[in-house]
């Protein structure tokens, strides 16, 4: 048996913890909030309602809406960003801001319009001052974002940025690595872009997007033919 933690106070115990090499630690659901089944939904409104009111991480303090995600309930590509900023907090709408524009402007050059996609991200809460998912909330977010791709079922997921890829890939992979390049995932085709936040501060990397994006249109138009 390991021995206990040499001391009783948090503080002491988390410098344990940190002595021992733990960067990381996964704070289970409060007591008395159920859990997601996976496959357990029936629909995109019984999910949505299931996750009312979420208090399973520390963003459900801060957030003023849940952002449940938008779009096409049947789509065949659906868009996954990383958290909800402050506009889409407070509207409760994926991809609203300014970022959000451009990404209606990345739909439209392949011919779609926002709702025949499906538009939503890894955390369905926003965390303070727009800063990076931390990995318990993501953790407790991704079983809502699996029951959302499962009963969506699209043919393709274009993951919005850093996190998003790496989130829904599991992998620590840079996006620069991975931009342009399929991948599977929950059986869809995952296609990295980088994220139109990230094209607001660095336009000269539109065009990297316009090349990813055509691989998905082609792909989308020839049924599943062409990647
Ligand atoms: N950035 C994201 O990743 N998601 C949004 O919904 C808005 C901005």
């Amino acid at each position: 048996m390991p021995a206990d933690p040499p001391a009783d106070s948090l503080r002491d115990q988390l410098q344990f913890f940190r002595d021992l090499g733990v960067t990381d630690l996964f704070l289970e659901a409060p007591r008395g909030v159920p859990g997601l089944t996976p496959g357990s939904m029936p629909d995109l409104p019984a999910l949505q309602k299931f996750l009312a009111g979420c208090p399973r991480c520390k963003l459900s303090k801060g957030r003023t809406n849940i952002v449940f995600g938008q779009g096409n309930p049947r789509a065949q590509l659906m868009f996954v960003g990383e958290a909800p900023g402050q506009e889409e907090d407070e509207q409760g709408l994926a991809f609203v801001g300014k970022a959000g524009q451009l990404l209606t402007k990345i739909i439209e050059a392949i011919g779609m319009k926002r709702e025949d996609v499906w538009i939503g991200n890894i955390l369905k809460c926003r965390p303070p001052h727009n800063r990076n998912p931390e990995p318990d909330e993501i953790a407790a977010c991704r079983p809502f974002l699996d029951e959302q791709i499962r009963l969506i079922s699209p043919k393709v997921i274009v993951t919005l940025g850093t996190f998003a890829a790496q989130a829904l890939l599991e992998t620590d992979e840079p996006i620069g690595r991975m931009r342009g390049r399929w991948r599977t995932a929950r059986g869809a085709r995952v296609m990295p872009t980088f994220h139109p936040a990230f094209l607001l501060r660095s336009p000269e990397r539109k065009a990297d997007v316009w090349e990813d994006m055509k691989l998905v249109r082609d792909y989308l138009v020839s049924g599943g033919r062409t990647a």
